[in-house]
């Protein structure tokens, strides 16, 4: 059986996570925190990086330091996880989505200023499968009508637009360590500042409404109740784990582009011949192999596909139900302008095999099974 994915392991986790434990330090914001935070802010130039449990609890942090509050509005695709929308429905937001490009299944940014209202007050760009957003123009949108940018980067880590790292580029940017993504720590994620002037309020959000970092920093000598807060620093044992992945990010990285353009070699006569679409990467964009998934006609063929696969001990998926149409989404959310295409390809959807370490022998088996289905 092939696997979805198998969650990243590089053999050093083992070692780090004793040294937390022998250094007897496990609970959060250690050694192994603090190597992952500042290796974050190297390779992003992020004036801050902060783990966090997971994406969803850094895109939390990022409305509660955007100040999102009842009857505020937020754009975003609703072709993208239930967090994204999640942490601004928590704050008593409206989510407005509007439709996605059919080439990247990003969000169209030529569509997000009819989205805009007085109450308007984020945009929240989705780079899915870790190809970007086209971001100077979503910038450029944001600094005239005076609105913040979270990026929900949570598959962007070691992505860039015109050479910046997604998560750095918008005010917040937010990664995720979910066991799926290209570097894990099981359940995490990092919340990424542009300016430092929100340094100060992100630690005292993230450590319970407490002063605590300052107190680590040996700059106050007690800590206190400062704000309001909640827990959203993960464990050492945790970041640990991470930190074995960050030290050998490029090699995970090269692992992954190396099966992403075999598929893409095996695969590409199939678009050609027309029976399939194949991902596509804007020219200014340089992706970081988080996922190669191929386009099929509709639903009825991608099922078929689908079942084909496993039938040949090879799991694929798709993935998405567009917020819109989920419950949730009825209650807390409203669609401006026509789903041209949300739905349509997101229908059409399927992801392939994609993990490090997966065998060259298993890409080249996958590929023969997606070109056996077309026969
Ligand atoms: C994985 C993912 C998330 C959630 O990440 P967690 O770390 O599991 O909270 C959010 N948005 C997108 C686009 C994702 O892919």
């Amino acid at each position: 059986m092939i696997n979805f994915n198998v969650p990243p392991f590089t053999g050093r986790e083992y070692e780090y996570i004793k040294q937390a434990v022998d250094a007897q330090k496990i609970c959060g914001d250690g050694q192994f925190t603090k190597k992952c935070n500042e290796w974050i802010e190297k390779k992003t130039g992020c004036a801050k990086a902060l783990l966090t449990t997971s994406c969803t609890h850094a895109t939390e942090l990022a409305a509660l330091l955007a100040d999102i509050k009842l009857g505020d509005e937020v754009i975003m695709p609703s072709y993208t996880f239930c967090s994204t929308a999640d942490a601004f429905v928590l704050r008593g937001a409206t989510v407005v989505f509007v439709d996605i490009r059919p080439d990247t299944m990003n969000m169209d940014e030529t569509l997000i200023e009819d989205a805009i209202t007085d109450k308007t007050r984020a945009i929240v760009p989705v780079h899915y499968a870790g190809v970007s957003c086209e971001m100077d123009t979503i910038m450029d949108i944001a600094k005239r009508h005076d609105l913040f940018v979270i990026e929900d980067a949570a598959q962007g880590i070691m992505s860039e637009y015109k050479g910046q790292a997604l998560g750095a580029i918008g005010d917040f940017g937010c990664f995720s360590f979910h066991e799926t993504k290209n570097f894990s720590m099981g359940e995490g994620g990092a919340i990424l500042l542009k300016d430092e002037k929100f340094v100060e309020n992100a630690e005292i959000f993230r450590e319970k409404g407490t002063d605590r970092s300052k107190y680590y920093r040996g700059q106050v000598d007690k800590y206190r109740w400062q704000d309001f807060g909640s827990s959203y620093l993960p464990s050492e044992l945790n970041a640990a784990y991470l930190w074995a992945q960050l030290e050998l990010a490029k090699e995970i990285t090269d692992d992954r582009l190396n099966t992403w353009n075999m598929y893409r070699e095996n695969l590409s006569h199939l678009e050609e011949d027309g029976k399939i679409e194949l991902q596509k990467i804007p020219e200014y964009c340089k992706h970081n192999a988080h996922m190669f998934y191929i386009k099929l006609k509709d639903i009825d063929e991608r099922t078929r596909f689908i079942d084909h696969m496993k039938a040949n001990d090879i799991l694929t998926v798709f993935h998405y139900v567009p917020l819109h149409s989920a419950p949730a989404g009825l209650k807390y959310c409203r669609f401006n302008g026509e789903d041209k295409y949300t739905t349509r390809e997101s229908e059409r959807l399927v992801r392939l095999p994609l993990y490090y370490g997966l065998k060259k022998e298993q890409t080249q088996y996958i590929c023969e099974k997606v070109e056996e289905f077309f026969k």
